[in-house]
């Protein structure tokens, strides 16, 4: 999976790139990334990307020009493979589902926003999809790409340890994970549930289900 990052500050995404499975998943060239900065496209002396909002308010909007002839020179608007993802919170939510489904992609561009975000005539321009990660406001861009590249990079064959090991977690089959546990079988007196200790396969899984039940109603009962 090829991830091409339209950021204006690149270098945000040094540590989270190269650490752990991440980097483990770039050397064996499971996940490759590329970074474009549109204000490299900018052509006045002072590099400007934003500008003030038409009808006022406050903040600074990203200009059109820079980013339009950063993004056309990327997938998918050259005409090669792959989709155009704009973070902002004005987007389609970032679900499992969605996840699953940009895995599938040999090539996903990610646009990162900062300051008030994005003329909106580049939807009209491009054929740019809104993707929003969760209902707060971030401060930039960057971090909700890195959720979305964290979430279909370990989707991708061989970035993680075992390929099932996704199957019963959160969301894949519309419930929360059941609670797990590690050693010791005790600490300062809270024990692991025995029916985790008894061995007997088929109870541990029922238990797991009612357990993945329970904590969906509660956590989650929308
Ligand atoms: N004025 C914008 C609004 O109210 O929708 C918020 C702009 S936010 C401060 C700056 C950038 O952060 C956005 O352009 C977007 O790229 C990113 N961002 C913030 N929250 C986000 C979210 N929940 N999902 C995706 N991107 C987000």
């Amino acid at each position: 999976m090829r991830y091409n990052l339209v950021t204006l500050f690149p270098e945000w995404f040094d540590s989270p790139l190269s650490s752990g499975l991440m980097d483990k998943a770039r050397e064996a060239g499971i996940v490759e990334f590329s970074f474009a900065n549109p204000r490299d496209k900018s052509t006045d002396r002072h590099h400007s990307v934003d500008d003030r909002p038409y009808g006022g308010g406050p903040g600074m909007v990203l200009m059109l020009d820079p980013l339009v002839r950063t993004l056309r020179e990327l997938a998918p608007c050259n005409g090669r493979k792959g989709r155009l993802i704009v973070l902002t919170p004005a987007g389609r939510p970032f679900t499992q589902q969605l996840a699953r489904e940009l895995a599938q992609e040999e090539e996903l561009t990610l646009v990162c926003g900062r300051y008030e975000g994005f003329d909106a005539r580049l939807f009209d321009l491009l054929p740019a999809e809104p993707v929003c990660v969760g209902e707060a406001v971030l401060n930039g861009g960057e971090a909700a790409a890195l959720a979305v590249i964290e979430a279909t990079a370990r989707l991708q064959p061989g970035f993680m340890g075992k390929d099932e090991s996704g199957d019963e977690e959160s969301f894949s089959n519309g419930l929360l994970e059941y609670p797990q546990y590690s050693r010791p079988e005790e600490w300062n007196g809270r024990r692991v549930p025995e029916i985790l200790l008894s061995g007997h396969h088929a109870n541990i899984a029922k238990w797991r289900h009612e357990q993945a039940l329970e904590r969906t109603r509660t956590r989650r009962p929308d």
